[in-house]
């Protein structure tokens, strides 16, 4: 070969887009675990989020039914009628909302079905508002399709500042598709009242800004806590609104893969081509587990949700008490977000900084708080066992107690 260079001929959107910040600290994780376990150590798994349970075996038993009834070939783009009936049914029963089948469409994880919603309405240069901390992948999704993401910055309470909602919206020299709320929300966990949601509901009508409500972790509801679908409150928001859902946390099958968006039927045909174009369809095996998963036995759900509530309570009051650490107590999703800047100094700088030294010195995995935006937290899951939480707990507080 001449001498090329690789980099000057690929994409500028490719090689400016980062990598899956939760997915690399897996992998160093992992990596480091093996080598502990030899030596009769562990790493404690605060970092990347998804739940520690087994996926249900009344829903492991339909996919092998599918195998055995040989469900193995290609489905239609957008998924087969039997899932996207109990999808219609789920939004009846768990939101109050009535959709037909041809308002869904199911896809490989909530995170390709939010990619696919990202491409069929962005075009270059147009802005997807993206309130902070945001999950990880939202930013570099708009990215990936040419948009720009237009950060929103949050209140004391770690919901987003409509204040400055309407600033950003005032001042971007472009046009603005969509806003992607995210309620119970990773990182934070905080959950949006009604009125919460009515008023950015309010600012997106106003503004004609299309709103992804992103509810995967609807069940995960603490206290007093209540989810609001922002599509249930009115017709005009059901119309602007994609709700985005996936059976990955909810029943414990993130690496099944498959989550769901319901819609507008003409926004559903127009992502139906994307996927019929890119993936095919996602795998129909997990599809008929998803069926088993939507519409089975819900007894499941319910004891995973009292049993992430215990561990919140817990871990809540053991940081709580820890000096220079401040945290609020979150109201769903499976994760706190401590403000730990108190403890910056010396050769901690940064959340970076922070991880990287919990984890080599104490042997605990977090996310950086810069992965969401803001560099002044990190982010800890607590889907692990109580065992597990306790001894993170134990050498967590030792560390801080260090510093
Ligand atoms: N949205 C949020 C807020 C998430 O935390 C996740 C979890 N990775 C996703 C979407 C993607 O979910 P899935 O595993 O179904 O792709
Ligand atoms: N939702 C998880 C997290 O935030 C999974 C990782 C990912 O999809 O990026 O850690």
């Amino acid at each position: 070969m001449t001498g090329i260079n690789i980099n000057d001929l690929l994409s500028k959107r490719v090689l400016e887009l980062e990598e899956s910040p939760t997915f690399a600290l897996e992998n160093k994780v992992n990596a480091m675990d093996s080598e502990l376990k030899k030596q009769g150590d562990f790493v404690v798994r605060f970092g990347i989020g998804q739940p520690d349970f087994n996926t249900p075996e009344n829903i492991k038993e339909a996919a092998k039914k599918a195998i055995d009834e040989n469900q193995t070939k290609y489905t239609a783009a957008a998924g087969i009628g039997e899932l996207k009936q109990a999808i219609v049914k789920k939004f009846k029963r768990d939101n109050n909302l009535d959709y037909e089948p041809g308002n869904i469409l199911a896809g490989i994880g909530a995170k390709q079905v939010l990619d696919t919603i990202i491409r069929a309405f962005v075009n270059p240069g147009e802005g997807v508002i993206v309130p902070r901390p945001y999950w990880v992948s939202y930013t570099q999704q708009v990215i990936l399709s040419g948009g720009v993401p237009l950060e929103v910055n949050f209140r004391d309470d770690l919901k987003m500042d409509t204040g400055h909602l309407k600033s950003v919206i005032g001042s971007f020299n472009g046009r603005i598709k969509l806003i992607i709320i995210n309620s119970p929300n990773n990182p934070t966990g905080v959950v949006y009242s009604r009125s919460e949601l009515e008023e950015i509901g309010e600012i997106c009508l106003e503004n004609g800004i299309y709103i992804i409500s992103d509810e995967v972790y609807e069940k995960f509801i603490y206290g007093d806590a209540v989810h609001y679908s922002m599509a249930s409150f009115s017709r005009e928001l059901k119309d602007i609104t994609i709700t985005v859902n996936a059976v990955s946390k909810t029943y414990a099958m993130t690496g099944w893969r498959i989550g769901y968006c319901a819609a507008d039927g003409n926004i559903i045909k127009q992502m139906s081509k994307i996927q019929g174009q890119s993936p095919s369809n996602p795998c129909s095996i997990a599809q008929w587990a998803a069926v088993e998963a939507i519409d089975g036995d819900q007894g499941s759900v319910e004891l995973m949700r009292r049993e992430y509530e215990k561990r919140r309570d817990y871990i809540y009051g053991r940081i709580k008490d820890i000096s220079g650490v401040e945290c609020s107590l979150p109201g769903g999703a499976f994760y706190l977000f401590p403000e730990v800047s108190g403890l910056y100094g010396g050769a901690i700088r940064n959340s970076m900084d922070f991880s990287n030294q919990l984890l080599e010195k104490a042997r605990v995995a977090v996310v950086p708080g810069i992965a969401f935006g803001d560099d002044d937290y990190i982010r800890i899951s607590y889907a692990a066992s109580m065992e597990k939480i306790s001894a993170g707990m134990d050498r967590f507080q030792k560390f801080c107690l260090g510093l």
